[in-house]
């Protein structure tokens, strides 16, 4: 039995995934780094076709790519700000002309515009909720009707189609100086339980993730720090190790597959244990 000062080594199990995907057709937004592009990977390990999304980093999004061709996949990219509505639109019909349909839809596209309340502009609140609220509606709305619009194809899926949406932890915890950020993933939170509801009788599996801090470069600052990382952010997370993109990307597999085909309106926490009130270790 470890001691209760043990630190477990920082390291995570190795990818396997499975053909799970075999012959889906898959969109992920801001899929040319972190989350996303794991995500975009899995799905072309898991053998999938994937619509890969970016806003402005088309190496990574290319890189996203060759790692999907790589496994076999087909990998379309596509440039579009997620904030705006024809730009999503446009992406859409080209999902649909290169690959006849959309099976999984991903709304992982987000950023951070940090601010204290007192200090915050009305700009970066309002970037805050176009990318990461408005851009998860619109990428919905024109998933949900590309799904209606194609039925079930029972040789690849049970779903008429699967929607995840990328959230966070912070959309059940708070966050100070990020309320922008904090607000919008509360929405996702009530935005993909209603959607859930509203299609579930139509084979159409909407779901979340919440993933706590994770290596990606959203987060370079705190992991680069050694004061930030050690004494501030591993007192937050049980597990006593930062999530790797990969954790996150093997469970976004899971919940576009049949395999979690009973599984609607749920939120996964991905957080090392995060969300487990960490302040309470010890606390008697
Ligand atoms: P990242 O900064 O590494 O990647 C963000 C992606 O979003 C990039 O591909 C970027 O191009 C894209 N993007 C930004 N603005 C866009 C726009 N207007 N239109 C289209 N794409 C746009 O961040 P990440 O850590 O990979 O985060 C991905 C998602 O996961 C975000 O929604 C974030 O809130 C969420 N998340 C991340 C963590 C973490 O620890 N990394 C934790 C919880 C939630």
């Amino acid at each position: 039995m470890p001691e209760t000062n043990y630190t477990p080594p920082n390291e995570s199990p190795p990818a396997q995934i499975h053909p799970v995907l075999k012959g889906q057709k898959a969109l992920v937004t801001g899929a040319s780094k972190g989350l996303g592009q794991a995500v975009a990977i899995g799905f072309g390990q898991a053998g999938a076709d994937v619509l890969v999304n970016y806003y402005t980093d088309e190496d990574g999004a290319r890189q996203t790519a060759k790692s999907i061709e790589e496994c076999g996949g087909k990998a379309q990219l596509f440039k579009a700000d997620v904030a705006r509505e024809d730009d999503v639109r446009a992406m859409f019909r080209r999902m649909i002309e290169v690959f006849g349909r959309i099976d999984i839809c991903v709304p992982n596209s987000g950023i951070q515009l940090n601010a204290r309340v007192d200090e915050m502009t009305l700009a970066q609140w309002q970037r805050v909720i176009d990318v990461n609220l408005t851009g998860m509606f619109l990428c919905a709305r024109e998933a949900i009707r590309a799904f209606k619009k194609q039925g079930i194809d029972r040789s690849v899926s049970y779903a008429m189609g699967k929607l995840i949406f990328m959230s966070s932890v912070h959309d059940i915890i708070p966050w100070e100086g990020h309320a922008n950020y904090a607000a919008a993933k509360g929405g996702i939170m009530l935005l993909m339980k209603s959607i859930a509801q509203e299609v579930a009788h139509l084979r159409v599996r909407v779901n979340a993730i919440s993933p706590g801090a994770i290596r990606t470069p959203m987060n370079v600052e705190k992991l680069t720090s050694p004061e930030v990382f050690e004494r501030a952010l591993l007192k937050l997370i049980p597990a006593k190790r930062i999530g790797e993109p990969e954790d996150v990307a093997r469970a976004v597999v899971w919940l576009a597959s049949d395999e979690s085909d009973y599984v609607n309106g749920a939120t996964i926490y991905i957080d090392g244990g995060m969300t487990l009130y960490p302040g309470f270790i010890g606390a008697g």
